[in-house]
């Protein structure tokens, strides 16, 4: 399984459970005139579901990548490669690779090869 799957499958995993938690919480709430101690069960379980869906939409809104141009042939070597945005090294093990994200800042950065001649 690819890293991007198994990161959608997580977040509809999550979407799913902020669903039923909220569904639950709301039942809970409306039930909560027969015993009080539902009020509070129906209040944390959307407490949990506001949490939930705050982390998919924090997931979802990413920033764009930014795109780095080098030329493979050119003076510029793989290890020189900086960060556009904090300026911070970008290791990058496999040359093929087309995008990278920065340790640093946590920014997706775009690698597009452009010859020089
Ligand atoms: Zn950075």
């Amino acid at each position: 399984m690819s890293m991007v799957s198994s990161s959608r499958l997580l977040l509809a995993i999550t979407v799913a459970a902020s669903v039923v938690l909220g569904f639950l919480g709301v039942l809970y709430l409306l039930a909560s005139a027969m015993e009080p101690m539902r009020l509070w069960v129906g209040i944390i379980l959307i407490g949990i579901a506001l949490v939930l869906v705050a982390f998919v939409s924090k997931s979802l809104v990413k920033p764009p990548p930014i795109t780095v141009h080098w030329s493979p042939s050119g003076a510029v070597k793989l290890e020189e490669l900086k960060c556009p945005s904090c300026s911070a090294p970008l290791r990058i093990e496999n040359p093929s690779v087309t995008r990278v994200v920065c340790q640093y800042c946590g920014r997706t950065i775009e690698i597009v090869e452009e010859p020089k001649w």
